[in-house]
């Protein structure tokens, strides 16, 4: 996040990739593209390409992690070397250690983790291509994978991002304007529920601002609900089809 060095608003009001202040990237999502998962999806959110698959429930080893009264989550959030530029090291950094978490925080709540104790569940998050935004469609896309292995849930968890470019609020910042704009404002929630699961903010924001940064997120996590849902629904009426 650094002082303000370009202009990302033009004077017709759009943003560098053309877009109105209120509006998403475009999205594809995918469910079931990995055979040998229990569960994966993938998506395309502007140029953010991410593969995520999920394994169990299953036995957790070593056993002296095991819950007796709930399943552990984990979660590995990933970039690949060509998912950027300058090509990033394969080691593990600090920052997807953290968004691991960050991840994995944001999922718990949807998941009836008491319904498999000792157990656990993967979650392998892949950034393929990297835009700005990952965490969210991270968190959007791991969430549409625990759906497509079966895992109980209360709801599926949508992220999305707004902040503030050249004093306007923005819906769903790309990596430019993430670094050159002014705040950044990651939100994952149920739209079913009407619970927010993560809620981070990077920049500064007036009261009134972070109000309305947090409610376009929170409208632009409903219409990426609807494409969750859309794409579950895509694969399993092509399996009836199929079977028929
Ligand atoms: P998020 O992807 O959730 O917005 P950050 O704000 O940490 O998370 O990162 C913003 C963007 O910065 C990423 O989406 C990616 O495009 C870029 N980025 C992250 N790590 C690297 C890296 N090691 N090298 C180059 N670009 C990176």
């Amino acid at each position: 996040m650094s002082q303000k060095t370009e202009t990302l608003i033009d004077k017709n009001g759009l943003r560098i990739d053309g877009r109105r202040p209120d509006e998403l990237r475009p999205i594809k999502v995918e469910v079931g593209v990995l055979s040998n998962a229990d569960g994966s999806a993938y998506i395309e959110q502007g140029k953010n390409k991410i593969l995520a698959a999920v394994y169990g429930p299953k036995e957790l080893h070593p056993k002296h992690l095991a819950l007796p009264d709930r399943m552990v989550l984990r979660c590995r959030y990933h970039m690949a070397p060509f998912s950027v530029q300058e090509r990033k090291s394969p080691a593990p950094s600090r920052r997807e250690i953290e968004l691991s978490k960050v991840v994995r925080e944001a999922l718990e709540p949807a998941i009836f983790m008491e319904y498999y104790p000792r157990t656990a569940i993967d979650v392998f998050i892949e950034v393929l291509q990297a835009d700005g935004g990952t965490r969210c469609a991270s968190i959007t896309v791991a969430s549409l994978a625990l759906a497509d292995a079966g895992i109980p849930m209360r709801d599926l968890v949508a992220a999305c991002s707004a902040g503030k470019v050249d004093d306007t609020i923005v819906l769903d910042l790309m990596d430019t304007e993430d670094k050159v704009g002014s705040a950044d404002l990651p939100v994952a929630y149920m739209p079913n529920l009407g619970v927010v699961t993560l809620l981070q903010m990077d920049g500064i924001l007036t009261l009134e601002e972070f109000e309305k940064a947090v409610n376009l997120a929170i409208d632009g996590c409903k219409r990426i609900y609807a494409m969750q849902k859309e794409a579950l629904r895509a694969k399993y009426v092509s399996i009836k089809e199929s079977e028929e």
